[in-house]
Protein backbone atom coordinates (compact mmCIF):
# COMPACT_ATOMS: atom_id res chain seq x y z
CA UNK A 1 0.00 0.00 0.00
CA UNK A 2 1.20 3.47 -0.61
CA UNK A 3 2.15 6.03 1.76
CA UNK A 4 -0.71 8.35 0.25
CA UNK A 5 -2.92 5.71 0.85
CA UNK A 6 -1.92 4.93 4.28
CA UNK A 7 -2.43 8.05 5.73
CA UNK A 8 -5.72 8.54 3.94
CA UNK A 9 -6.68 5.12 6.21
CA UNK A 10 -5.25 6.16 9.14
CA UNK A 11 -7.68 9.60 8.95
CA UNK A 12 -10.74 7.35 8.91
CA UNK A 13 -11.90 7.20 12.57
CA UNK A 14 -13.30 4.29 14.50
CA UNK A 15 -16.45 3.11 14.09
CA UNK A 16 -18.59 3.14 16.48
CA UNK A 17 -21.08 -0.11 17.05
CA UNK A 18 -24.60 0.57 17.53
CA UNK A 19 -26.17 -1.27 20.89
CA UNK A 20 -29.33 -0.83 22.76
CA UNK A 21 -29.34 2.17 25.13
CA UNK A 22 -28.54 1.06 28.68
CA UNK A 23 -32.05 1.72 30.22
CA UNK A 24 -33.63 -0.60 27.41
CA UNK A 25 -31.05 -3.20 27.50
CA UNK A 26 -31.53 -3.41 31.70
CA UNK A 27 -35.19 -4.32 31.16
CA UNK A 28 -34.35 -7.53 28.81
CA UNK A 29 -31.82 -10.33 27.90
CA UNK A 30 -31.54 -9.21 24.32
CA UNK A 31 -27.58 -9.27 23.50
CA UNK A 32 -26.39 -5.69 23.93
CA UNK A 33 -24.69 -4.59 20.75
CA UNK A 34 -26.21 -4.77 17.14
CA UNK A 35 -23.69 -5.33 15.12
CA UNK A 36 -21.56 -3.38 12.18
CA UNK A 37 -24.15 -3.25 9.19
CA UNK A 38 -22.08 -3.61 6.04
CA UNK A 39 -21.69 -0.11 5.48
CA UNK A 40 -20.03 0.43 8.84
CA UNK A 41 -18.16 -2.90 8.41
CA UNK A 42 -16.17 -1.63 4.81
CA UNK A 43 -15.77 1.54 6.36
CA UNK A 44 -14.01 -0.03 9.49
CA UNK A 45 -12.30 -2.51 7.65
CA UNK A 46 -10.48 0.28 5.28
CA UNK A 47 -8.91 1.64 8.66
CA UNK A 48 -7.15 -1.31 7.96
CA UNK A 49 -3.36 -0.53 6.47
CA UNK A 50 -2.19 -4.18 5.47
CA UNK A 51 0.96 -4.08 7.27
CA UNK A 52 3.23 -6.30 5.59
CA UNK A 53 4.49 -7.71 9.25
CA UNK A 54 1.22 -7.52 10.68
CA UNK A 55 1.64 -7.70 14.20
CA UNK A 56 -1.60 -8.45 15.22
CA UNK A 57 -1.76 -11.97 13.98
CA UNK A 58 0.85 -12.73 16.35
CA UNK A 59 -1.07 -11.38 19.05
CA UNK A 60 -3.97 -13.79 18.03
CA UNK A 61 -3.66 -17.38 19.96
CA UNK A 62 -5.26 -19.30 17.02
CA UNK A 63 -3.06 -17.03 14.14
CA UNK A 64 -6.04 -15.85 12.31
CA UNK A 65 -4.90 -14.17 8.89
CA UNK A 66 -6.52 -10.90 10.11
CA UNK A 67 -5.20 -8.34 7.88
CA UNK A 68 -6.47 -10.97 4.21
CA UNK A 69 -10.10 -10.98 6.39
CA UNK A 70 -10.05 -7.90 6.95
CA UNK A 71 -9.41 -7.34 3.25
CA UNK A 72 -12.00 -9.28 2.08
CA UNK A 73 -14.10 -7.23 3.94
CA UNK A 74 -13.10 -3.69 2.74
CA UNK A 75 -13.76 -5.57 -1.00
CA UNK A 76 -17.70 -6.78 0.70
CA UNK A 77 -16.62 -9.96 0.18
CA UNK A 78 -18.33 -10.65 3.30
CA UNK A 79 -18.98 -14.52 3.05
CA UNK A 80 -15.09 -15.20 1.39
CA UNK A 81 -14.23 -13.23 4.90
CA UNK A 82 -16.09 -16.07 6.65
CA UNK A 83 -14.49 -18.77 5.37
CA UNK A 84 -11.59 -17.48 5.48
CA UNK A 85 -11.92 -16.68 9.09
CA UNK A 86 -12.96 -20.75 9.58
CA UNK A 87 -9.70 -21.95 8.37
CA UNK A 88 -8.05 -21.26 11.66
CA UNK A 89 -11.02 -20.61 13.68
CA UNK A 90 -14.08 -22.27 14.23
CA UNK A 91 -16.13 -20.57 16.94
CA UNK A 92 -15.47 -16.83 14.96
CA UNK A 93 -18.38 -15.59 15.69
CA UNK A 94 -18.26 -16.18 19.58
CA UNK A 95 -14.87 -15.07 19.41
CA UNK A 96 -15.87 -11.69 17.72
CA UNK A 97 -18.13 -11.43 20.56
CA UNK A 98 -16.33 -12.49 23.99
CA UNK A 99 -12.72 -12.73 23.33
CA UNK A 100 -10.20 -9.82 24.95
CA UNK A 101 -9.05 -8.70 21.67
CA UNK A 102 -7.58 -5.40 23.86
CA UNK A 103 -4.96 -7.55 25.32
CA UNK A 104 -4.48 -9.79 22.42
CA UNK A 105 -4.81 -8.92 18.07
CA UNK A 106 -5.77 -5.32 18.84
CA UNK A 107 -3.66 -4.60 21.59
CA UNK A 108 -0.40 -4.73 19.05
CA UNK A 109 -2.26 -3.46 15.57
CA UNK A 110 0.07 -1.32 14.57
CA UNK A 111 -2.90 1.73 13.90
CA UNK A 112 -2.84 1.85 17.67
CA UNK A 113 0.08 3.25 17.87
CA UNK A 114 -1.14 6.59 16.91
CA UNK A 115 -4.22 6.70 17.49
CA UNK A 116 -7.53 3.77 17.94
CA UNK A 117 -6.52 0.13 16.82
CA UNK A 118 -8.45 -1.28 13.59
CA UNK A 119 -11.89 -3.37 15.78
CA UNK A 120 -10.81 -6.77 14.82
CA UNK A 121 -13.61 -8.77 16.77
CA UNK A 122 -16.06 -6.71 15.99
CA UNK A 123 -15.19 -7.15 12.41
CA UNK A 124 -14.82 -11.15 12.89
CA UNK A 125 -18.59 -11.33 14.63
CA UNK A 126 -19.91 -9.00 11.48
CA UNK A 127 -17.73 -11.84 8.84
CA UNK A 128 -19.12 -14.67 11.23
CA UNK A 129 -22.79 -13.18 11.61
CA UNK A 130 -23.21 -12.15 7.50
CA UNK A 131 -22.57 -15.53 6.28
CA UNK A 132 -24.78 -17.23 8.86
CA UNK A 133 -27.57 -15.52 8.15
CA UNK A 134 -27.25 -14.80 4.17
CA UNK A 135 -25.29 -17.69 2.94
CA UNK A 136 -25.29 -21.01 2.53
CA UNK A 137 -23.68 -23.30 5.44
CA UNK A 138 -21.32 -25.25 3.33
CA UNK A 139 -19.17 -28.59 4.28
CA UNK A 140 -15.75 -28.89 3.45
CA UNK A 141 -15.53 -32.06 1.67
CA UNK A 142 -14.75 -34.72 3.90
CA UNK A 143 -11.99 -37.21 3.58
CA UNK A 144 -12.75 -40.88 3.97
CA UNK A 145 -12.93 -42.58 7.69
CA UNK A 146 -9.28 -44.00 8.69
CA UNK A 147 -10.89 -45.94 10.66
CA UNK A 148 -9.79 -44.77 13.83
CA UNK A 149 -12.24 -43.33 16.86
CA UNK A 150 -11.37 -40.57 18.89
CA UNK A 151 -13.71 -39.84 22.08
CA UNK A 152 -13.85 -36.00 23.88
CA UNK A 153 -14.67 -35.99 26.91
CA UNK A 154 -16.46 -32.01 27.85
CA UNK A 155 -18.49 -30.10 25.02
CA UNK A 156 -16.89 -26.49 26.02
CA UNK A 157 -14.32 -24.51 23.08
CA UNK A 158 -11.83 -27.12 23.91
CA UNK A 159 -13.91 -30.21 23.39
CA UNK A 160 -15.23 -29.13 20.56
CA UNK A 161 -12.20 -27.31 18.56
CA UNK A 162 -10.68 -31.07 18.75
CA UNK A 163 -13.54 -32.58 17.69
CA UNK A 164 -14.01 -30.64 14.22
CA UNK A 165 -10.29 -30.87 13.91
CA UNK A 166 -10.16 -34.41 14.13
CA UNK A 167 -13.54 -35.38 11.82
CA UNK A 168 -11.71 -32.95 9.12
CA UNK A 169 -8.86 -35.80 9.41
CA UNK A 170 -11.05 -38.57 8.35
CA UNK A 171 -11.24 -39.66 11.92
CA UNK A 172 -14.91 -40.53 13.79
CA UNK A 173 -15.55 -38.48 16.85
CA UNK A 174 -17.81 -39.24 19.77
CA UNK A 175 -18.10 -36.03 21.86
CA UNK A 176 -19.58 -37.01 26.14
CA UNK A 177 -21.03 -33.88 27.40
CA UNK A 178 -22.04 -33.91 31.23
CA UNK A 179 -25.00 -31.01 30.51
CA UNK A 180 -28.09 -31.65 28.34
CA UNK A 181 -26.69 -29.09 25.58
CA UNK A 182 -22.94 -28.70 24.26
CA UNK A 183 -21.17 -25.74 24.74
CA UNK A 184 -19.92 -25.51 27.95
CA UNK A 185 -19.26 -22.06 29.18
CA UNK A 186 -20.56 -20.39 25.90
CA UNK A 187 -24.06 -22.16 27.21
CA UNK A 188 -24.29 -22.41 31.11
CA UNK A 189 -21.90 -19.38 31.77
CA UNK A 190 -21.94 -16.47 29.56
CA UNK A 191 -25.34 -14.45 29.25
CA UNK A 192 -27.77 -14.44 26.59
CA UNK A 193 -27.25 -10.16 26.70
CA UNK A 194 -23.28 -11.25 25.67
CA UNK A 195 -23.47 -14.21 23.58
CA UNK A 196 -27.00 -15.20 22.36
CA UNK A 197 -27.64 -18.77 22.52
CA UNK A 198 -28.65 -19.59 18.78
CA UNK A 199 -25.16 -18.59 17.75
CA UNK A 200 -23.40 -21.49 19.89
CA UNK A 201 -26.11 -23.92 18.72
CA UNK A 202 -25.42 -23.08 15.42
CA UNK A 203 -21.54 -23.51 16.04
CA UNK A 204 -22.35 -26.81 17.20
CA UNK A 205 -24.91 -28.02 14.62
CA UNK A 206 -21.98 -27.06 12.09
CA UNK A 207 -20.16 -29.84 13.92
CA UNK A 208 -22.56 -32.14 13.50
CA UNK A 209 -23.00 -32.09 10.03
CA UNK A 210 -20.03 -32.20 9.43
CA UNK A 211 -20.19 -35.79 11.07
CA UNK A 212 -19.04 -35.43 14.79
CA UNK A 213 -21.42 -37.33 17.25
CA UNK A 214 -22.65 -35.62 20.37
CA UNK A 215 -24.07 -37.48 23.58
CA UNK A 216 -25.31 -35.03 26.19
CA UNK A 217 -26.34 -36.06 29.50
CA UNK A 218 -23.11 -38.29 30.18
CA UNK A 219 -21.06 -37.74 32.71
CA UNK A 220 -17.57 -39.67 32.13
CA UNK A 221 -16.63 -41.21 35.36
CA UNK A 222 -20.22 -42.16 36.36
CA UNK A 223 -21.17 -43.80 32.93
CA UNK A 224 -18.18 -44.97 31.45
CA UNK A 225 -14.43 -44.38 32.97
CA UNK A 226 -11.81 -43.38 30.83
CA UNK A 227 -10.14 -46.77 30.81
CA UNK A 228 -13.45 -48.48 29.26
CA UNK A 229 -13.58 -45.73 26.50
CA UNK A 230 -9.80 -46.91 25.63
CA UNK A 231 -11.26 -50.65 25.80
CA UNK A 232 -14.24 -50.10 23.76
CA UNK A 233 -12.97 -49.09 20.91
CA UNK A 234 -11.96 -45.40 21.03
CA UNK A 235 -8.25 -45.48 20.29
CA UNK A 236 -7.74 -42.13 22.36
CA UNK A 237 -9.22 -39.93 24.24
CA UNK A 238 -8.91 -36.07 24.99
CA UNK A 239 -10.29 -34.60 28.34
CA UNK A 240 -11.55 -31.31 27.81
CA UNK A 241 -13.91 -31.27 31.15
CA UNK A 242 -13.33 -27.40 32.14
CA UNK A 243 -12.92 -25.46 35.43
CA UNK A 244 -16.33 -25.57 36.96
CA UNK A 245 -15.83 -26.18 40.38
CA UNK A 246 -16.74 -23.18 42.56
CA UNK A 247 -14.30 -21.64 44.88
CA UNK A 248 -15.88 -20.41 47.99
CA UNK A 249 -14.49 -18.18 50.80
CA UNK A 250 -14.91 -20.00 53.68
CA UNK A 251 -15.97 -17.91 55.94
CA UNK A 252 -19.62 -18.05 57.96
CA UNK A 253 -22.88 -17.67 56.66
CA UNK A 254 -21.87 -19.50 53.29
CA UNK A 255 -24.84 -22.06 53.61
CA UNK A 256 -27.36 -19.02 54.26
CA UNK A 257 -30.42 -18.83 51.50
CA UNK A 258 -29.78 -16.34 49.14
CA UNK A 259 -25.85 -16.81 49.37
CA UNK A 260 -24.85 -18.48 45.57
CA UNK A 261 -21.61 -19.19 43.71
CA UNK A 262 -21.39 -17.47 40.43
CA UNK A 263 -22.12 -20.82 38.32
CA UNK A 264 -24.69 -21.47 40.15
CA UNK A 265 -26.65 -18.85 39.41
CA UNK A 266 -25.75 -17.99 36.08
CA UNK A 267 -27.12 -21.75 35.23
CA UNK A 268 -30.30 -21.45 36.51
CA UNK A 269 -30.81 -17.48 34.80
CA UNK A 270 -29.19 -18.38 31.48
CA UNK A 271 -28.94 -21.77 30.82
CA UNK A 272 -32.41 -22.55 32.71
CA UNK A 273 -33.85 -19.51 32.05
CA UNK A 274 -35.29 -18.64 35.08
CA UNK A 275 -35.35 -15.06 33.54
CA UNK A 276 -38.35 -16.31 31.41
CA UNK A 277 -40.65 -17.37 34.57
CA UNK A 278 -43.28 -17.88 34.37
CA UNK A 279 -42.85 -20.23 31.24
CA UNK A 280 -39.57 -21.96 32.80
CA UNK A 281 -40.46 -22.42 36.53
CA UNK A 282 -36.32 -22.46 37.59
CA UNK A 283 -36.36 -20.63 40.71
CA UNK A 284 -33.73 -18.24 41.84
CA UNK A 285 -34.40 -15.31 44.04
CA UNK A 286 -34.24 -11.91 42.73
CA UNK A 287 -33.77 -10.10 45.85
CA UNK A 288 -34.20 -6.32 47.18
CA UNK A 289 -30.31 -5.89 47.56
CA UNK A 290 -27.41 -8.15 45.84
CA UNK A 291 -23.95 -8.20 46.53
CA UNK A 292 -21.49 -10.16 43.74
CA UNK A 293 -18.02 -10.97 45.23
CA UNK A 294 -15.50 -10.23 43.10
CA UNK A 295 -13.63 -8.79 39.74
CA UNK A 296 -13.47 -11.14 36.87
CA UNK A 297 -15.38 -11.37 34.14
CA UNK A 298 -17.51 -13.85 36.26
CA UNK A 299 -18.44 -10.82 38.57
CA UNK A 300 -19.35 -8.86 35.67
CA UNK A 301 -21.38 -10.94 34.66
CA UNK A 302 -23.57 -12.64 37.35
CA UNK A 303 -23.64 -8.75 38.40
CA UNK A 304 -25.31 -7.76 34.67
CA UNK A 305 -27.75 -10.62 34.82
CA UNK A 306 -28.47 -10.01 38.38
CA UNK A 307 -28.93 -6.40 37.22
CA UNK A 308 -31.68 -7.47 34.51
CA UNK A 309 -33.91 -9.43 37.20
CA UNK A 310 -34.53 -5.47 38.35
CA UNK A 311 -33.29 -5.09 42.31
CA UNK A 312 -33.27 -1.66 43.61
CA UNK A 313 -29.06 -2.02 43.89
CA UNK A 314 -26.53 -3.88 42.37
CA UNK A 315 -22.90 -3.72 43.79
CA UNK A 316 -19.76 -5.44 43.30
CA UNK A 317 -17.52 -5.66 46.10
CA UNK A 318 -13.93 -6.58 45.54
CA UNK A 319 -10.90 -6.45 47.43
CA UNK A 320 -8.31 -4.27 45.55
CA UNK A 321 -8.95 -1.04 43.50
CA UNK A 322 -10.45 -0.27 40.40
CA UNK A 323 -6.95 -0.51 38.62
CA UNK A 324 -6.52 -4.48 39.64
CA UNK A 325 -10.39 -4.78 38.83
CA UNK A 326 -9.67 -8.21 36.10
CA UNK A 327 -12.57 -8.18 34.26
CA UNK A 328 -12.99 -6.53 30.21
CA UNK A 329 -12.92 -2.62 30.35
CA UNK A 330 -15.77 -3.17 27.88
CA UNK A 331 -18.16 -5.10 30.88
CA UNK A 332 -17.04 -2.69 33.44
CA UNK A 333 -18.25 0.27 31.27
CA UNK A 334 -21.91 -1.88 30.34
CA UNK A 335 -22.49 -2.73 33.77
CA UNK A 336 -21.72 1.08 35.38
CA UNK A 337 -24.10 2.53 32.16
CA UNK A 338 -26.53 -0.13 33.38
CA UNK A 339 -26.29 1.64 37.18
CA UNK A 340 -24.20 -1.38 38.06
CA UNK A 341 -22.18 -0.30 41.98
CA UNK A 342 -18.38 -1.14 42.97
CA UNK A 343 -17.18 -1.44 46.29
CA UNK A 344 -13.90 -1.81 45.81
CA UNK A 345 -10.91 -1.99 48.61
CA UNK A 346 -13.79 -4.05 50.53
CA UNK A 347 -13.68 -7.89 51.33
CA UNK A 348 -16.90 -9.93 53.00
CA UNK A 349 -15.76 -11.67 56.57
CA UNK A 350 -19.04 -13.13 57.89
CA UNK A 351 -22.41 -13.50 56.25
CA UNK A 352 -25.50 -12.79 58.70
CA UNK A 353 -28.89 -14.64 58.37
CA UNK A 354 -32.36 -14.44 60.89
CA UNK A 355 -33.41 -16.94 62.26
CA UNK A 356 -35.13 -18.50 58.99
CA UNK A 357 -31.49 -18.68 57.80
CA UNK A 358 -31.69 -15.95 55.00
CA UNK A 359 -29.54 -13.95 54.19
CA UNK A 360 -29.58 -9.97 55.53
CA UNK A 361 -26.60 -8.73 55.97
CA UNK A 362 -22.49 -9.12 54.90
CA UNK A 363 -19.63 -8.00 57.49
CA UNK A 364 -17.18 -6.84 55.38
CA UNK A 365 -13.56 -5.03 56.48
CA UNK A 366 -11.54 -2.43 54.49
CA UNK A 367 -8.68 -3.16 52.48
CA UNK A 368 -5.51 -1.27 51.32
CA UNK A 369 -3.06 -2.37 48.93
CA UNK A 370 0.63 -3.67 49.89
CA UNK A 371 3.58 -5.24 48.21
CA UNK A 372 3.04 -6.81 44.94
CA UNK A 373 2.08 -10.58 44.91
CA UNK A 374 3.39 -13.60 42.88
CA UNK A 375 0.59 -12.49 40.45
CA UNK A 376 2.41 -9.18 40.40
CA UNK A 377 -0.54 -6.96 41.35
CA UNK A 378 -0.65 -5.41 45.06
CA UNK A 379 -1.55 -7.85 47.51
CA UNK A 380 -4.67 -6.67 49.50
CA UNK A 381 -3.85 -6.33 53.22
CA UNK A 382 -7.11 -6.09 55.74
CA UNK A 383 -6.96 -2.41 57.75
CA UNK A 384 -8.06 -3.44 61.39
CA UNK A 385 -11.05 -2.38 63.27
CA UNK A 386 -12.38 -0.81 59.73
CA UNK A 387 -15.36 -3.86 59.97
CA UNK A 388 -18.66 -2.57 58.77
CA UNK A 389 -21.69 -4.28 57.77
CA UNK A 390 -24.16 -4.28 54.75
CA UNK A 391 -27.85 -5.21 53.71
CA UNK A 392 -28.51 -7.56 51.55
CA UNK A 393 -30.46 -10.58 50.69
CA UNK A 394 -28.97 -12.15 47.70
CA UNK A 395 -24.92 -12.94 47.40
CA UNK A 396 -23.30 -14.17 44.58
CA UNK A 397 -19.67 -15.44 44.80
CA UNK A 398 -17.50 -14.81 41.57
CA UNK A 399 -13.85 -15.05 42.92
CA UNK A 400 -12.67 -17.94 40.72
CA UNK A 401 -13.47 -21.93 39.30
CA UNK A 402 -11.33 -24.92 39.93
CA UNK A 403 -10.69 -27.85 38.01
CA UNK A 404 -13.35 -30.84 37.52
CA UNK A 405 -11.95 -33.44 40.20
CA UNK A 406 -13.59 -36.56 38.47
CA UNK A 407 -12.05 -37.44 35.78
CA UNK A 408 -8.40 -37.06 37.78
CA UNK A 409 -10.20 -38.87 40.60
CA UNK A 410 -11.19 -41.97 39.11
CA UNK A 411 -7.89 -41.69 36.73
CA UNK A 412 -4.91 -42.24 38.97
CA UNK A 413 -2.61 -42.35 36.21
CA UNK A 414 -3.43 -39.09 35.03
CA UNK A 415 -1.27 -36.66 36.66
CA UNK A 416 -2.31 -33.42 38.33
CA UNK A 417 -0.97 -30.36 39.44
CA UNK A 418 -1.21 -29.73 43.31
CA UNK A 419 -4.45 -27.26 41.85
CA UNK A 420 -5.98 -30.23 40.56
CA UNK A 421 -5.28 -29.97 36.93
CA UNK A 422 -3.72 -31.75 34.64
CA UNK A 423 -0.63 -31.46 33.29
CA UNK A 424 0.25 -32.09 29.89
CA UNK A 425 3.16 -30.91 27.44
CA UNK A 426 2.08 -27.91 26.45
CA UNK A 427 3.26 -28.33 22.33
CA UNK A 428 0.67 -31.17 22.31
CA UNK A 429 -1.84 -31.67 25.25
CA UNK A 430 -0.68 -35.62 26.19
CA UNK A 431 -0.81 -36.36 29.65
CA UNK A 432 1.18 -38.86 31.13
CA UNK A 433 -1.63 -41.61 30.42
CA UNK A 434 -0.81 -43.20 26.94
CA UNK A 435 -3.37 -42.09 24.62
CA UNK A 436 -5.09 -39.31 26.85
CA UNK A 437 -4.81 -35.77 25.70
CA UNK A 438 -6.09 -32.95 27.23
CA UNK A 439 -6.12 -29.01 27.35
CA UNK A 440 -8.66 -25.96 28.05
CA UNK A 441 -9.53 -24.76 31.08
CA UNK A 442 -8.98 -28.54 33.05
CA UNK A 443 -5.05 -27.86 32.45
CA UNK A 444 -4.74 -24.18 32.33
CA UNK A 445 -7.22 -23.27 35.56
CA UNK A 446 -9.87 -20.53 34.59
CA UNK A 447 -8.62 -18.93 31.17
CA UNK A 448 -10.16 -17.85 28.03
CA UNK A 449 -11.94 -19.28 24.86
CA UNK A 450 -9.40 -18.57 22.53
CA UNK A 451 -6.78 -20.62 24.52
CA UNK A 452 -8.93 -22.94 25.09
CA UNK A 453 -9.47 -23.68 21.57
CA UNK A 454 -5.78 -23.07 20.64
CA UNK A 455 -4.90 -26.14 22.97
CA UNK A 456 -7.71 -28.19 21.51
CA UNK A 457 -6.15 -27.42 17.99
CA UNK A 458 -2.29 -28.32 19.05
CA UNK A 459 -3.62 -31.56 20.82
CA UNK A 460 -6.17 -32.35 17.48
CA UNK A 461 -2.71 -32.52 15.77
CA UNK A 462 -0.78 -34.58 18.34
CA UNK A 463 -4.00 -36.82 18.09
CA UNK A 464 -3.74 -37.29 14.61
CA UNK A 465 -0.68 -37.72 14.47
CA UNK A 466 -0.89 -40.38 17.39
CA UNK A 467 -3.94 -42.32 15.33
CA UNK A 468 -1.78 -42.36 12.24
CA UNK A 469 1.19 -43.88 13.77
CA UNK A 470 0.22 -45.12 17.03
CA UNK A 471 3.73 -44.04 18.51
CA UNK A 472 3.12 -42.30 22.08
C1 LIG B 1 -19.24 -16.59 33.60
C2 LIG B 1 -18.03 -16.73 32.74
C3 LIG B 1 -17.76 -15.75 31.80
C4 LIG B 1 -16.65 -15.87 30.97
N1 LIG B 1 -16.43 -14.89 30.04
C5 LIG B 1 -15.40 -15.04 29.14
C6 LIG B 1 -15.19 -14.08 28.11
O1 LIG B 1 -15.88 -13.08 28.00
N2 LIG B 1 -14.18 -14.30 27.24
C7 LIG B 1 -13.39 -15.41 27.31
O2 LIG B 1 -12.52 -15.59 26.45
N3 LIG B 1 -13.54 -16.32 28.30
C8 LIG B 1 -14.53 -16.16 29.22
N4 LIG B 1 -14.70 -17.08 30.22
C9 LIG B 1 -13.78 -18.24 30.29
C10 LIG B 1 -14.10 -19.26 29.21
O3 LIG B 1 -15.48 -19.46 29.09
C11 LIG B 1 -13.38 -20.58 29.50
O4 LIG B 1 -11.99 -20.32 29.58
C12 LIG B 1 -13.65 -21.62 28.41
O5 LIG B 1 -15.03 -21.89 28.28
C13 LIG B 1 -12.90 -22.92 28.72
O6 LIG B 1 -13.25 -23.91 27.78
P1 LIG B 1 -13.17 -25.47 28.11
O7 LIG B 1 -13.61 -26.16 26.87
O8 LIG B 1 -11.83 -25.79 28.64
O9 LIG B 1 -14.18 -25.73 29.30
P2 LIG B 1 -15.73 -25.45 29.54
O10 LIG B 1 -16.25 -24.36 28.69
O11 LIG B 1 -15.86 -25.33 31.01
O12 LIG B 1 -16.42 -26.81 29.07
C14 LIG B 1 -16.22 -28.02 29.75
C15 LIG B 1 -17.39 -28.93 29.50
O13 LIG B 1 -17.10 -30.22 30.04
C16 LIG B 1 -18.26 -30.75 30.64
N5 LIG B 1 -17.85 -31.78 31.59
C17 LIG B 1 -17.21 -31.62 32.79
N6 LIG B 1 -16.98 -32.83 33.37
C18 LIG B 1 -17.48 -33.77 32.52
C19 LIG B 1 -17.55 -35.19 32.55
N7 LIG B 1 -17.04 -35.89 33.57
N8 LIG B 1 -18.14 -35.85 31.51
C20 LIG B 1 -18.65 -35.15 30.45
N9 LIG B 1 -18.60 -33.80 30.38
C21 LIG B 1 -18.03 -33.12 31.39
C22 LIG B 1 -18.91 -29.54 31.27
O14 LIG B 1 -20.29 -29.76 31.50
C23 LIG B 1 -18.67 -28.48 30.19
O15 LIG B 1 -19.71 -28.43 29.27
C24 LIG B 1 -15.78 -16.98 31.10
C25 LIG B 1 -16.03 -17.96 32.07
C26 LIG B 1 -17.14 -17.83 32.88
C27 LIG B 1 -17.40 -18.89 33.92
S1 LIG C 1 -1.72 -4.64 12.72
FE1 LIG C 1 -3.68 -3.52 12.51
S2 LIG C 1 -3.37 -2.34 10.62
FE2 LIG C 1 -1.78 -3.90 10.60
S3 LIG C 1 -2.66 -5.64 9.45
FE3 LIG C 1 -3.16 -5.99 11.60
S4 LIG C 1 -5.21 -5.06 11.85
FE4 LIG C 1 -4.35 -4.25 9.94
Amino acid sequence: MDPKEIKERMKIPKQAMPEQAPEERVKNFYEVPYGYTAELAMEEAKRCIQCKNPLCVGGCPVNIDIPWFIRLIAEGKFVEAARKLKETNGLPAVCGRVCPQEDQCEKVCVVGKKGQPVSIGRLERFAADYEREHAEVTIPAMPKWTGKKAAVVGAGPAGLTVAGDLVKKGHKVTVFEALHVAGGVLMYGIPEFRLPKKIVESEVEYLKKMGVEIVCNAVVGKLETIDELLSNGYNAVFVGTGAGLPTFMNIPGENLIGVYSANEYLTRVNLMRAYQFPEYDTPVLRGKKVVVIGGGNTAMDAARTALRLCPEEVTIVYRRSREELPARIEEIHHGEEEGLKFMLLTNPIKFIGDDEARLKKIECIKMELGEPDESGRRRPVAVKGSEFQIDVDVAIIAIGNGANPLIPQITPDIKVNKWGNITVNPDTGRTSKKAVFSGGDIVRGGATVILAMGDGRKAADSMHEYLATGVW
